[in-house]
């Protein structure tokens, strides 16, 4: 007979370029019955033979070997840390966004560095009553027998806490082990991240008429096509969540887990604070900023199951359920949904995929549904079920547009019309609250001089600088650098100019209008610190605060019933970037925004400011009509061959050297357009190719170009196979060394 090798092959725990490929290990005997694909090793590697952990993603036997193989080191799992399933979409994940094996496989396995920290616990090995008896008995030992009272009151404790109550020694806990009156046992001791989070009850409400009618009809749905999609669209404060919360409910009633999307968590604590009032601790969150202990003992506890309904950003929807019955992804639109790292993937693809993989059912929720996905829903790709009234019985916000152009005329150049004024005296007057949204931040965009006309910039980045003026300083944006402002132009030498408004400016100008009332401010710099978000937030529900102001992170998910003014400063600060999307968020920000408004017993009222009023996105949020922005703007992207007519892939070319770098991307798009034609497709119509400077050239000193690729007449598995073909497997060849290339398979922001 012959001898038959196990090897196995592994991804290491390595994020070198070069190593990113399949090694082979032979399995030593004493391992060889337990080994299987999923697991994590412990291999020796290169010429020291250093220790590397690696991931086995196959098992394999083989008859002889045509190099000698290094035997693995260690089995670090006893069950595998990946799944089947998992494994697969590993391979997948690696093919359709151009990643790293290691980075696929980081989504779903956390690093198990930080351990899992153990506590002792004691407990009474009969009942309180039996525990008492035994008490009785022990009439020489008092310290014993304050054990067993103590133990009587609270029948399980850990060790540390029944020896300060009871002011007993470990050896007296010992003695009553022994005895076999007490058990010792080493539990979890859970780093749990919510532990701050203030426990409410949120009891089930009766279903509005129209709820009920929904889940029933998705149901329905289910029952003819199992594997479909649902698109729940709802008018902000419609009660989706209350329809979220049902289809969980129906799903951990069948025994199985559910994965409940937010477009980012540290924004929507009330959500969190819901989901716990409603279902415990079955509860895990997972997102980035827990620490390494937090994120291990979640991912435990969803793995053993305890915690089978787990909530967080896109990132949650690797997390490892034992049977994922339901995803769930809220405000679908959102473009955090978008990794904007390695590996570059989208929610929604990876939960289309695991749901078919798992069986699970997935559900897309929104009030501005992105076109994409609602132009899939039209045409029958999933089911539309719609919520059209507020679930609270009130009615949408009454929406006012004031025209800033007509404000300027009248002398007036701050960012607060006199109606805005008006309707916050009226709001604030009888006692409600209000929220008012400025999508910049800091307080002057930018600083200018007036005589000649200079623009300070950052002296790393193509990128003006802002001025924060709490901290005296100019900042930029996108690498950090920052310095003091200066009085003079460094060109002119004439006074400085400071330009345009950001939320720190409209706080000043605020406070200044209402001396009277408590103002606060919600934008990236008011929130750096870990839980301040939640602390605002807590501040506004109690209503100590009058005023909330920030950028859009204000914008989402936000119910509170006192609200009933909702200010939009400036809303055409998205409409105006060159991206194709800027109509659709700008409508979607209006929208979301204006749900704030009116959502207890009184009225709500929107004052939108803009300079841009008969904009289709301005005017038709500002009539809350999805459908006509939704027809207009399909148009425009059928029109101009935007998704969902083409795929797009960006790539983008960065380096020291200006000239190399736009030479490179030159080089690139002909080769492809050379590719293109000798597959008989046309360069110019079958494919966009559009090589240039990025919106933003340089960061951090180097320059960036994109190569901006369109698919119009060829298949996108033939752009991702051009792709690869120039820019992975012939990397070396074409690109310096010095420069690095990222591939977007499916850019959000162009640039
Ligand atoms: P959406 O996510 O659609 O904007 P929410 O889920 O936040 O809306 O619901 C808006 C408000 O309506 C919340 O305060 C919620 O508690 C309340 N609500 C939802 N469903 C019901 C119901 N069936 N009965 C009473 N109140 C409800
Ligand atoms: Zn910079």
């Amino acid at each position: 007979m012959i001898n038959q090798i196990l090897i196995v092959q592994v991804i290491l725990d390595h994020y070198h370029e070069k190593l990113d490929h399949l090694f082979d290990y032979m399995v030593p005997r004493q391992f060889q019955s337990h080994i299987t694909a999923g697991m994590r090793v412990l291999v020796p590697f290169g010429k020291s033979n250093r220790m590397l952990e690696a991931f086995v993603m196959e098992t394999a036997e083989i008859q002889e070997t045509t190099h000698p193989l290094k035997e693995i080191h260690q089995i670090l799992d006893e069950q595998p840390v990946l799944s089947a399933e998992q494994l697969q979409m590993v391979r997948w994940m690696t093919k359709a966004y151009f990643c790293r094996s290691i980075e696929a496989i980081r989504c779903f396995v956390p690093s198990h560095r930080a351990g899992q920290k153990k506590k002792t616990m004691v407990q009474l090995a009969g009942s309180p009553s039996d525990g008492l008896t035994q008490a009785q008995g022990l009439t020489g030992a008092p310290v014993q027998q304050r054990i067993l009272c103590c133990l009587a009151d609270s029948p399980k404790m850990p060790l540390k806490k029944l020896m300060d109550t009871a002011g007993a020694g470990r050896s007296s806990v010992m003695a009553l082990a022994k005895k076999g009156y007490v058990i010792i046992q080493e539990e979890s001791d859970r780093r749990d991240p919510l532990a701050t989070l203030q426990r409410i009850d949120y009891p089930e409400p009766t279903l509005s008429q129209e709820q009920a009618l929904v889940i029933e009809d998705i149901h329905r749905h289910w029952k003819h096509k199992p594997s479909q999609e649902v698109l729940l669209h709802g008018i902000t404060g419609s009660g989706k969540t209350e329809v979220y919360m049902q289809l969980i409910k129906e799903t951990l009633s069948n025994n199985r887990d559910s994965i409940m999307l937010v477009p980012e968590i540290s924004l929507t604590p009330q959500m969190v604070q819901r989901f716990r009032g409603r279902f415990g601790d079955q509860v895990a969150v997972l997102h980035s900023h827990l620490s390494e202990g937090e994120r291990l003992d979640e991912w435990h506890r969803i793995r053993s199951g305890e915690a089978r309904i787990i909530i967080g950003p896109r990132s949650a929807i690797f997390a490892p359920c034992r049977d994922l019955g339901m995803i769930i992804i809220d405000e679908e639109h959102e473009s955090t949904y978008k990794s904007e790292q390695s590996p570059r993937y989208h929610a929604h693809e990876i939960a289309l995929l695991r749901s078919r993989l798992e069986k699970a059912q997935l559900v897309l929720g929104s009030a501005t549904p992105s076109v994409e996905v609602y132009h899939r829903a039209l045409h029958h790709e999933m089911k539309l079920v719609q919520l059209k009234e507020r679930a609270t019985g009130g009615f949408l916000p009454e929406v006012t547009i004031v025209d800033l152009r007509d404000e300027v005329r009248h002398g007036n150049c701050t960012l607060f019309s006199k109606p805005l004024v008006d309707s916050l005296r009226d709001c604030l007057g009888q006692g409600h609250q209000a929220i008012l949204l400025l999508n910049r931040r800091a307080f002057a965009t930018y600083v200018n001089c007036l005589h000649c006309g200079h623009v300070i910039q950052c002296e790393h980045c193509d990128i003006t600088m802002k001025w924060h003026k709490k901290e005296k300083v100019l900042k930029c944006h996108y690498c950090g650098t920052q310095h003091a402002t200066p009085e003079h132009c460094p060109e002119c030498e004439r006074p400085l100019a400071y330009q345009g408004a950001g939320t720190q400016r409209a706080e000043e100008t605020l406070k200044s209008l209402f001396p009277e009332n408590t103002i606060m401010r919600m934008d990236q710099d008011a929130t750096r610190l870990k839980g301040s978000h939640q602390a605002i937030l807590e501040q506004f529900a109690t209503k100590s605060v009058d005023i909330l102001i920030g950028t859009q992170m204000i914008a989402k998910g936000l119910d509170f019933p006192n609200v009933t003014l909702v200010g939009i400063l400036l809303a055409d600060t998205s409409l105006n970037l060159p991206d194709f999307r800027a109509s659709e968020r700008t409508f979607q920000l209006i929208t979301q925004v204006a749900g704030r408004a009116g959502r207890g017993a009184a009225a709500g009222k929107v004052v939108l400011q803009t300079y841009q009023p008969e904009h289709y996105a301005v005017d038709l949020a500002a009539h809350q009509d999805y459908e006509r922005f939704y027809h207009l703007e399909i148009q425009l992207r059928s029109q101009f061959h935007y998704p969902p007519f083409t795929r797009l892939m960006q790539v983008t070319f960065t380096g020291p050297d200006e000239r190399q770098v736009g030479e490179t991307a030159v080089k690139i798009a002909r080769g492809m357009a050379y590719m293109l034609e000798e597959h008989h497709y046309s360069s110019i119509k079958d494919i966009v190719l559009e090589p240039g400077p990025a919106l933003v050239n340089k960061v951090e000193n180097r320059y960036r170009y994109t190569l901006l690729l369109k698919t119009a007449g060829v298949s996108f598995s033939f752009l991702k196979k051009m792709v690869k073909y120039l820019l992975v497997d012939k990397k070396e060849q074409q690109i310096p060394a010095e420069m690095t290339v990222v591939i977007d398979p499916d850019p959000r922001f162009i640039q």
